[in-house]
């Protein structure tokens, strides 16, 4: 078949490459080159959270957001001119925050996340990508028993999906790291996670491996999308030209509802904007990544240095970068690492494409049956990229899935 797929994130990557390996004609559309800046992918915290099966949206939220957005020492941000459009999607992501809906979340969360590693090794496998998988621990840091002990429903759910981890006390966290601030007393330790060394040429490697093993690449922007009489669809580029294809896999990251908007898609998602801090030559880089769980920052050790990758911030798509994100990072990286010094730092913002009820879209459009869609990961759509985009890859080419799909249902929010 033709095949055409649009958005070269992770998740479009990974559908073009798993489409090619089928044996298909595979071109692969995006308006920047695979490993921009200007694509989510690029400056995530690298972690594959297999161990990841909380959604976004959890008990008590609506009482803990008030102060969240308040505090400035709280990693949500909320840009006021932004409420008003944002409530369409407010309201159903605080309904999925009952425990019912939280324990149904999880349970199809967990078939995307907890076998992400060997999903990277899979794709990644005979590619230069391969290499900059790192596998190790990953530690979620707490002040103290207690807080961890405040945490116990979101354990219970990890457990409750075969996740393990070892709680360490101040002696192994020193053991494993003497460098963390002698303020973090307690940590979970979960084993066997992976990250990525540099996401954003982890990404272009994957890409210049599909294009090296006969995928094309084409750079220009998608401005519509249709269903063909063929079954197939059709794309139109700016500029006007049309391209047809037997399918077409939407995988365009937040800006996908968009697309799906010109087929009659509703659909509740928002651009949940997150930060990085990148310091070139850091003093000290640790050996595994850490999530400070009360910050919700990660640090992760990378190919070009230290990263330190987190907060909230609700300000549209399009919305300006903001100061005070970074500022809240840039105060954080001295609490977990006092007396780091660093030669150099950039700032990044991207979007996380994040759903309503922390759920992707996977499946064909009933309105366009030639379009898959494949968006939605929201902070996992790293973790998950390599899954999303062989289970369109799989949909996109006949075939089944052994997995429930009712789930990611592309119409959920319209039916809602
Ligand atoms: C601060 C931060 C930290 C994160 N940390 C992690 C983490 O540690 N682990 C994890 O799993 N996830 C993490 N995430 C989330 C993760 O980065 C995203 O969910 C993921 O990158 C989404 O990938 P994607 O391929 O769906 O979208 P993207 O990477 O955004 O790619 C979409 C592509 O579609 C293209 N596109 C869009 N519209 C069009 C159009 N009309 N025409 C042509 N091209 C188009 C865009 O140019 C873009 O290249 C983090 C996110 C942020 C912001």
């Amino acid at each position: 078949m033709d095949v055409i797929v649009v958005g070269a994130g992770i998740t479009g990557v990974a559908a073009a490459e798993w489409l090619r390996r089928d044996g298909h004609d595979v071109t692969l559309i995006d308006r920047l080159a695979p490993g921009d800046a200007g694509q989510t992918s690029f400056g995530n915290a690298g972690i594959l959270a297999r161990a990841a099966v909380v959604p976004v949206a959890t008990p008590g939220i609506l009482s803990k957001l008030p102060r969240m957005a308040l505090d400035p020492d709280k990693p949500l941000f909320l840009r006021l001119s932004y409420l008003p459009r944002l409530i369409p999607w407010a309201i159903p992501f605080l309904r999925n925050s009952t425990p019912a809906r939280v324990a149904a979340i999880a349970e199809a969360l967990a078939p995307l996340v907890t076998d992400s590693v060997e999903q990277h090794l899979a794709l990644a496998r005979g590619t230069p990508a391969a290499a900059m998988i790192t596998q190790g621990p990953y530690l979620l840091l707490y002040r103290d028993r207690e807080a961890y002990a405040a945490d116990a429903a979101s354990w219970a759910l990890k457990r409750a999906h075969g996740i393990e981890w070892a709680e360490w006390d101040r002696a192994e966290i020193e053991a494993h790291d003497p460098a963390i601030a002698a303020e973090f007393r307690f940590a979970a330790a979960m084993p066997d996670h992976g990250w990525i060394a540099s996401p954003a040429r982890y990404v272009a490697a994957l890409a210049a491996f599909f294009t090296e093993q006969g995928g094309h690449i084409r750079e220009a922007e998608v401005v519509d999308i249709r269903p063909s009489e063929s079954g197939g669809a059709s794309v139109t580029l700016a500029g006007g030209e049309e391209l047809s294809a037997d399918r077409v896999v939407l995988a365009a990251g937040v800006w996908a509802g968009r697309l799906a908007a010109r087929l009659g898609h509703k659909i509740a998602m928002e651009a949940e904007r997150g930060y990085h801090v990148m310091l070139s030559n850091p003093s000290h880089l640790p050996p595994s990544p850490i999530m400070v769980e009360a910050a919700k920052t990660v640090a992760t050790p990378m190919a070009d240095g230290l990263r330190f990758a987190g907060v909230a911030e609700f300000a549209g798509i399009d919305g300006a970068e903001a100061e005070a994100p970074v500022a809240l990072i840039r105060k954080q990286i001295l609490q977990l690492f006092p007396g780091l010094t660093w030669e150099g730092e950039t700032v990044w913002m991207g979007r996380r494409p994040t759903t309503a009820d922390s759920l992707p879209l996977i499946g064909a459009s009933p309105r366009a049956p030639g379009v898959i869609f494949a968006f939605g990961g929201q902070h996992l759509g790293l973790t998950m990229g390599p899954r999303l985009g062989r289970m369109a890859a799989g949909l996109a080419s006949g075939g089944g899935s052994n997995l429930d799909l009712a789930p990611y249902r592309v119409d959920r929010f319209q039916r809602a």
